[in-house]
């Protein structure tokens, strides 16, 4: 390994340019949302207490919110522009890696548990590495558009560089075309909505913008069904004609995302419950929400318990922008000068309809797909799972079994730890049927 992989920059804010506001609310947002959407999983709570959290408007009561592998990589997305100033892939793969290194137990997919491991001994084969995954196609999930929306924000404004520079911070880990197109799609929406511009799209209208550059396939076809879906359909019937992540691919997350992003496009918190009654992936489809909408909005308007339940920002965070801690213990209701500082003026944009209420919240049950998923939660609690027993959210997934698709095989022990819970002989029979009736599938719907 010829590069410094840590590099001195990290620990003294680099020769990089300071950052640009807009991306640092597009981080605060992300995280917030990640850390605000993990709670709404079968883990924390059953999915029908999620949904009537949710109709009620009820934030989680406990604390703190974890953020997960969507904020530690979006993290590393700005450092690497923090400190270069662009995208330099082989320094975004060590920081990557770095981060992974530190805290792995964030919930990273079973790809980045295959690569990130090899990037830290060097980083500069990411290309390789990264084609590598899933039998030479490389990765098409989900997780290089959860944590690019801060980039596009960085190009605010500009959409063509924020596209071009979302390319390349995606090719480090998914090297899939359409988990490429997943990532810019997201970068442009954030650079469009970050631009200051009052006659900035929204709605329909940046869904067309953001289709414009993409190329042909899912993703785009997905951005061009989200176009004709009028902002007051409701998350359900959105999630259930684009997906809402359940595949935990690029195609079935991001329409999704970016319909919620750019119909509640003026109000980041409205946007986080709107994202949320959908469903699915659904840490990574606020994630995406929450750094698209708050490149716009900026911070103000999140009640401040959210910022007092969340998880704080992981380092270097706090370099660039020297705040105190947020969201930790004792915090009082003003300390929070982004918040004060994010109170800027927004003029209301002409265009589509914006709402800022959402549509008819979702009845007990999904379709498709998504029922499938709350199909699997249910069995789990009606075999016998008490479903309000407290459950150790600091307990990791363990590591083996993000490796879904190696040579390892899992059993039912290995499912019901999936869930969050220990093994008892009611949740071992359940797992053994999921199994029986599911094979690798039915790990594949838990991971987070
Ligand atoms: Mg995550």
């Amino acid at each position: 390994m010829t590069d410094d992989t840590t590099g001195t920059g990290a620990n003294d804010g680099g020769r990089g340019r300071a950052p640009v506001p807009e991306s640092l609310d597009s981080l605060e947002g992300l995280a917030l949302g990640d850390a605000f959407g993990e709670r709404w999983f079968h883990t924390f709570r059953s999915p029908e207490r999620a949904l009537a959290e949710i109709a009620r408007r009820e934030p989680p009561a406990e604390s703190p919110w974890r953020w997960t592998d969507d904020t530690a990589m979006a993290v590393s997305v700005l450092r690497v522009l923090h400190e270069h100033g662009e995208v330099v892939p082989h320094r975004l793969a060590a920081f990557f890696a770095e981060s992974f290194a530190a805290d792995p137990r964030r919930g990273y997919g079973s790809g980045m548990h295959r690569l990130l491991p090899g990037l830290a001994v060097d980083p500069t084969t990411w290309s390789v590495a990264a084609r590598d995954l899933f039998g030479g196609e490389g990765s098409l999930g989900n997780g290089a558009a959860m944590r690019v929306a801060p980039l596009g924000a960085w190009y605010a404004g500009d959409p063509g560089a924020a596209a071009r520079a979302a390319e390349l911070s995606a090719r480090v880990t998914h090297a899939h075309p359409q988990g490429v197109a997943g990532a810019v799609a997201v970068a442009v929406a954030a650079a469009i909505l970050a631009g200051r511009d009052p006659a900035a799209p929204t709605g329909g209208e940046l869904l067309m913008v953001v289709a414009g550059h993409l190329p042909a396939g899912e993703v785009r076809g997905g951005v061009e069904r989200a176009i004709d879906l009028p902002g007051d359909a409701g998350p359900e019937r959105a999630a259930a004609l684009l997906g809402s992540g359940d595949r935990v691919r690029a195609d079935d997350t991001v329409p999704f995302a970016l319909w919620c992003a750019a119909h509640r496009a003026d109000d980041l918190t409205e946007a986080l419950w709107t994202t949320a009654a959908g469903f699915g992936d659904v840490d990574t489809t606020c994630a995406i929400v929450g750094g698209v909408v708050a490149a716009r909005t900026g911070l103000g308007g999140v009640p401040p318990t959210w910022w007092e339940r969340r998880e704080p920002l992981p380092a270097p965070f706090a370099r660039w922008r020297p705040v105190r801690s947020r969201g930790g213990q004792g915090r009082g209701p003003d300390a929070g000068p982004i918040r004060n500082r994010s109170l800027r003026m927004r003029v209301p944009v002409a265009g589509p309809t914006v709402r800022t209420t959402t549509g008819p919240l979702p009845g007990p049950r999904g379709t498709g797909e998504q029922e499938a998923h709350r199909m699997s939660t249910s069995d789990e609690s009606s075999s016998g799972t008490e479903r309000n027993e407290p459950l150790d959210e600091n307990r990791p997934t363990p590591d083996r079994l993000l490796h879904t698709g190696g040579d390892r095989p899992v059993d039912p022990e290995d499912l019901v730890r999936l869930t969050g819970r220990e093994p008892t002989p009611e949740r071992l029979e359940w797992a053994r049927k999921k199994l029986e009736e599911e094979g690798p599938a039915a790990v594949e719907r838990l991971l987070p």
